[in-house]
């Protein structure tokens, strides 16, 4: 997902609750930026806070 399509989620998604359903990888001009972006809402994670969000979901 791009930057710009994420800041597009956010700015439609508001400050509603989201349990981030799944995330993407967000680029940047083609490139992968190392940080992922949730398809629902738009919120970006690092790729340590990804992992965090991952490992919660399994615990
Ligand atoms: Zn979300």
């Amino acid at each position: 997902m791009k930057q710009k399509r994420a800041q597009e989620l956010r700015d439609a998604w508001g400050d509603a609750p989201c349990e981030h359903p799944q995330l993407a990888k967000l680029y940047d001009l083609g490139a992968h930026t190392g940080s992922y972006a949730c398809v629902a809402c738009g919120h970006v994670f690092s790729f340590r806070e990804k992992a965090e969000l991952v490992a919660t979901r399994r615990g």
